[in-house]
């Protein structure tokens, strides 16, 4: 389709509204005022610096539709950001009064006398990250920062020269037969010095941008988990307001990367959750019932009994760390966040590292605004402000956290023990070497004793009553998921042939369980008399946990046109 599309130059522009970018274009602004206050009382050489244009495009249709997390904040870097956060009206919920770390086996817990140290919370905060979200975006616009709610970007804009200088934001009004609707707004190609990169886990422009300039050459594979979230409000006395309880054991196996939380907030709301890692082995494996099962630990019942389901959510987490960070930066653009790989997967926390990363990147920008540059050479010093800063003391010495856990959950006990006292040496004690990238380790069906796909052989006793535990369809209609129907799909795959045939024979097809919001169904197909794929994009919530885990790779999860997704709003 030829379509003519308006340009929009700015300055820089930012793709995702999350902590990361949100504290980035902050920053930016910051200390673009303070260099020129200080240029202009004769305290810094150099020139004033013009004000610059800047935007952050997000797909939700409002910042912190799609934002989710657990979430226990780690204040470090919202303190340097802005030292009074709380006095301007940061939203957090309530501040952690006790921290719990249970071993859970099929009936009882294990309370560990001390709570691991990266565990330790006691002090931070608990808080909805969708809310804070919208309070920094509320923030920027103050500052004069432009936001464009419903805007995903499609595409990156490059050069001849394969630099990056924009990024072209989705068309809306496109029927499924891709043809234009009567509403046809085509996107715009919003043109910068500099395009930042904040997308969270598993970014769609991210990815190709790696595949495209080799980003990731010399790196270790990423690796993933995801997390499965509700929010409970819950009688009385069943928590305690700022307890925080992780767990580890019960339901995952071992050879399973796999630990939940329970967070007490305001109100008796419990944030509840678990992860899974994407790398897990057994083909029935599904996240969302590992979660349903979690909760139907005696322990953790008691914690939900009487209570009632509010919202759901699920996304992924970058989980490599140090060693999986790609190459952050290119001629024009930069990757920040968990985009970048900045989260900590050892205390499953990147909101802090997140923001830091933005940060740095905005005073990276600020050098290569100053230097009238903005191509690697400039933009390179990106990394070295990482290496030189906390996150590189935080997170190099856990670069081997997740990695151990490959080799299963006892021996990654010992080795990551080890870790915690050699500053991250013990790799050697590990039978393998590196991370291996989740897809490729998935195991044929033929490797265990299961007859076909059907779910409650790794399940049996798993009942979705709607009380305490819910099947996908009703909890994705507790994210709010809201899509239209009458657009392509926005989940390619790319050989459907492979999932009738070759993918039903050797995983029984994975997706439609790894899928936390059941977009994926295989369905009997009269005439060809065999299941075939049915995508029901509609549900999807956009974890791109399909794009990571399908052992075949023909997933590709590319924007849906703006505002359609879940509404994790107070998530
Ligand atoms: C279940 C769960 C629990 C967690 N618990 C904690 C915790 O307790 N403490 C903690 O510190 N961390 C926690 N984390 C991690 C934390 O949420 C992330 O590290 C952090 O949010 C990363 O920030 P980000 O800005 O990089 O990305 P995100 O927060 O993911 O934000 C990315 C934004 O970009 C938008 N976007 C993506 N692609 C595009 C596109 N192409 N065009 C336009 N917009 C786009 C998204 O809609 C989203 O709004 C948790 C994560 C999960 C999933």
């Amino acid at each position: 389709m030829n379509i003519e599309r308006e340009q929009l130059e700015m300055d820089v522009v930012f793709v995702g509204a999350g902590p990361a970018n949100l504290a980035a274009a902050l920053h930016l602004k910051n200390i673009v005022d303070e260099h020129n206050e200080l240029v202009e009382r004769g305290r810094k050489s150099g020139e004033k610096i013009p004000d610059l244009e800047i935007g952050i495009i997000e797909k939700g249709s409002f910042v912190g539709a799609h934002i989710l997390s657990g979430a226990v904040m780690d204040p470090i870097a919202i303190r340097e950001l802005m030292p009074d956060f709380l006095e301007q009206g940061c939203p957090v919920d309530t501040v952690v009064s006790s921290d719990a770390f249970w071993y859970l086996t099929e009936n009882r817990r294990i309370e560990s006398p001390v709570t691991p140290p990266p565990l330790k919370n006691h002090g931070k905060y608990i808080l909805s990250l969708s809310k804070m979200c919208e309070w920094l975006g509320e923030k920027c616009e103050e500052a004069g920062i432009n936001i464009f709610p419903e805007f995903p970007g499609a595409e990156m804009l490059y050069d001849e020269e394969n630099r990056v200088i924009g990024v072209r934001t989705g068309d809306k009004g496109i029927n499924k037969e891709g043809e234009r609707k009567g509403n046809f707004e085509p996107g715009v190609d919003l043109l910068a010095k500099v395009t930042v990169l904040g997308e969270g886990s598993r970014g769609s422009l991210a990815k190709h941008l790696m595949q495209r300039l080799g980003l990731n050459e010399g790196k270790e594979p990423q690796v993933f988990s995801i997390g499965v979230k509700e929010l409970w409000e819950v009688p009385a006395g069943n928590i305690e307001e700022g307890q925080v309880v992780h767990t580890l054991g019960f339901p995952s196996d071992t050879k399973t990367y796999g630990g939940g939380w329970i967070y007490g907030m305001k109100n008796n709301v419990v944030s509840i959750g678990y992860v899974t890692g994407l790398d897990y082995l057994d083909p029935l494996i599904d996240p969302h019932a590992e979660f349903q099962k979690f909760k139907t630990h005696p322990e953790v019942a008691k914690v939900l009994a009487g209570g009632k389901m509010l919202k759901y959510g699920a996304k992924t987490i970058n989980a490599g760390g140090w060693n999986t960070m790609p190459k952050l930066y290119a001629d024009g653009v930069l990757i920040v966040g968990d985009s970048g790989s900045f989260l900590n997967g050892q205390r499953i926390k990147g909101i802090h590292t997140a923001m830091k990363s933005g940060m740095l990147a905005a005073e990276t920008i600020l050098g290569a605004f100053t230097h009238n540059d903005f191509t690697s050479k400039t933009l390179q010093h990106f990394e070295e402000k990482v290496s030189a800063s906390w996150i590189y003391d935080e997170l190099y010495p856990v670069r081997n956290f997740h990695g151990a856990f490959q080799a299963g959950r006892w021996s990654a006990l010992v080795n990551t023990g080890l870790q915690f006292v050699t500053g991250g040496y013990a790799w050697g004690f590990m039978p393998k070497e590196h991370h291996e990238a989740g897809h490729e380790r998935m195991e044929k069906l033929s490797e265990y004793d299961y007859k076909g796909d059907d779910i409650k052989q790794r399940y049996p006793d798993l009942k979705f009553d709607k009380e305490l535990t819910f099947d996908k369809i009703t909890d994705v209609y507790h994210a709010g998921v809201a899509h239209d129907e009458d657009q392509p799909a926005h989940l390619h795959v790319l050989d459907t042939e492979i999932c009738a045939e070759r993918c039903a024979e050797e995983y029984g097809n994975p997706c439609q369980r790894f899928c936390p919001a059941s977009v994926y169904e295989m369905e009997f197909n009269a005439k060809t008399e065999r299941r075939e794929l049915k995508i029901n994009f509609s549900n999807c919530v956009h974890c791109k946990t399909c794009d990571i885990m399908d052992p075949y790779q023909l997933i590709n999860w590319v924007t849906p046109e703006g505002g359609g997704g879940p509404n994790y709003k107070g998530m």
